[in-house]
């Protein structure tokens, strides 16, 4: 193919589109329709198709576009994954978060590295493989809501299954720095309500103290804590090696004495397998109903223990020889592999039969942080890999 590629045309765009991404307010929870319609209308320009995915208010998006192979012969696509969401800002920020601002070869803004800024690099070169004689499918999957526990991609993980897309390889672009990271731990967020009865602590067995309740629960976890440690994988490739779990909050109560009718806790545990996973919630699902509530029951008939799963984001597992890694390996030249103790959308991939791997520029020490920034010097990057993509896809 003889179409002239210009790197250095293709960083500026990509610093552009990067401005307008940040420019989207796009925290998790909140409204991305515009930052989903602005990636929609811009890939359509090239010729993409696309279709869309919701929540249930649809206020919330994910969009998965294609760039179809001219003639694939049976070579996998590929999936270019980001999230669109971001942290949260504060008010310590010293630029205004929602404008990109670059200063020192560094380009300031929320969400630049994590993870607007590979984002932006692939919509860069949207015209670029739109032009090329593609061998194989090019993907982008942008979602809703990976920071508050990937709400968003299990959406578009089943719609892809219908529409048996559910294999070759995919790229989440997290800021890793353009280094392979092959495999994490899974991350299981819950919190469990109590509902007991109201009352006069003068009187204590005419109520049902939630607060009570609830601190059972939270020491039936901790102890659950240790046999998850004695459930410690041989061959962990983890730091820890082991499944570990935390509360993270109680909150109940209104004053020294009134007994509690409310209370919730918040907890979290990361499996390094599924089945650490399965055992904890089966443990303490029966500690709650087993146990506690015929206690709580016994004064109170209406009293009520609810779980609900604030987010279950699967790990993502090491796979010898994975074609991801090498894929990306023979981009870079890297051959290392990492893993790291973030979670990301990759074993939601890894888990319908897409071969995953986690690279993307910027580094995670600048994520969620105030200030957040991503080095020039790393989109640079992105794009020279974006590069090679395009020319392990084209048919010449
Ligand atoms: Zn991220």
């Amino acid at each position: 193919m003889s179409t002239e590629i210009n790197l250095d045309e293709l960083y500026n765009n990509s610093i552009k589109i990067l401005s307008d991404l940040i420019g989207f307010k796009t925290i998790s929870g909140e409204d991305n329709s515009n930052l989903i319609n602005y990636c929609e209308n811009y890939l359509h320009n090239f010729g993409a198709t696309s279709f869309k995915t919701f929540d249930d208010e649809k206020k919330r998006v994910n969009l998965f576009a294609t760039i179809k192979a001219k003639k694939s012969n049976g070579i996998k696509p590929i999936i270019l994954s980001g999230h669109t969401d971001t942290v949260p800002v504060s008010k310590s920020w010293s630029t205004d978060p929602f404008k990109a601002t670059i200063k020192e070869e560094k380009l300031y803004g929320r969400g630049s590295c994590d993870m607007k800024g590979f984002i932006a690099c692939t919509l860069a070169f949207a015209p670029i493989y739109s032009k090329t004689d593609l061998n194989r499918d090019i993907h982008f999957s942008f979602t809703f809501d990976e920071e508050t526990a990937c709400i968003g991609a299990p959406i578009l993980i089943k719609e892809l299954k219908k529409r048996n897309i559910n294999e070759g390889i995919c790229i989440v672009g997290e800021p890793t720095k353009m280094k392979i990271i092959d495999a994490h731990k899974g991350c299981y967020e819950y919190t469990t309500y109590f509902e007991g009865l109201a009352g006069h602590s003068s009187m204590p067995h005419k109520g049902v103290s939630a607060v009570e309740f609830a601190t059972k629960y939270s020491n039936k976890l901790i102890e659950l804590r240790e046999e998850l440690k004695k459930r410690s994988p041989k061959d962990s490739i983890f730091d820890p090696p082991f499944s570990t779990l935390q509360v993270g909050g109680i909150f109940g109560g209104i004053a020294h004495n009134v007994i509690a009718d409310k209370c919730h806790v918040e907890w979290e545990t990361r499996p390094v397998i599924k089945e650490d996973g399965i055992f904890l919630n089966q443990e303490i699902d029966k500690y709650a109903n087993e146990v506690l509530l015929p206690e709580m029951r016994k004064v109170f008939t209406n009293s009520r223990i609810t779980k609900k799963i604030i987010g279950e984001v699967a790990g993502f597992n090491r796979v010898l020889n994975s074609e991801a890694c090498e894929f990306v390996s023979s981009l870079t030249g890297d051959n290392s592999r990492e893993v790291v103790s973030f979670g990301t959308e990759a074993g939601l991939f890894q888990e319908i039969g897409i071969s995953t791997v986690v690279c993307g520029p910027g580094s995670i020490e600048q994520a969620h942080k105030v200030d957040e920034f991503i080095e020039l010097s790393e989109l640079k990057k992105c794009i020279k890999f974006l590069d090679g993509i395009r020319e392990k896809s084209s048919i010449n």
